[in-house]
């Protein structure tokens, strides 16, 4: 499983980061430094709490708004690969595709199509993937 901050994104700015970025993070989702400084100071103080109870778009341009979107769109890849690379680490601890599908409510098949193939790989055709399904 990757663990570096190279090229990931912290999921509430977007930063890029490189290897002097430092991330937590939890679940998929990544906050730089800076962030977790902003919102450290935000929900420090109850005047600069209230900021958080609307929402923050309401204030954002519609260019802005644009702007967001690829952000958003590169969180949830990265999200996405970050479950990936999880399913590939429970199946290294032998755990079945049947035992990820259970948690996850889905068939075990739905499991092995999603994630048996390799990141960034075109998906498997249907008939195929039921000839190679394996537990
Ligand atoms: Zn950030």
């Amino acid at each position: 499983m990757e663990f570096g901050p190279d090229g990931k994104i912290c999921s509430f700015c977007g930063v890029i980061g490189t290897s002097r970025t430092k991330f937590a993070g939890g679940l998929g989702a990544l906050i730089c430094t800076d962030c977790v400084d902003k919102y450290h100071a935000i929900l420090s103080s109850p005047s600069t709490r209230r900021k958080l109870e609307r929402p923050w778009w309401d204030v954002m341009s519609d260019e802005e708004m644009l702007e967001t979107l690829p952000k958003i769109a590169r969180t949830a890849e990265q999200v996405d690969d970050f479950m990936h690379e999880w399913v590939q680490v429970l199946r290294s601890r032998k755990l079945s595709y049947n035992d990820i599908g259970r948690v996850l409510g889905v068939s075990r098949q739905a499991v092995w199509e999603r994630f048996s193939r390799p990141l960034k790989e075109a998906p498997v055709d249907q008939a195929k993937s039921s000839a190679n399904g394996s537990s």
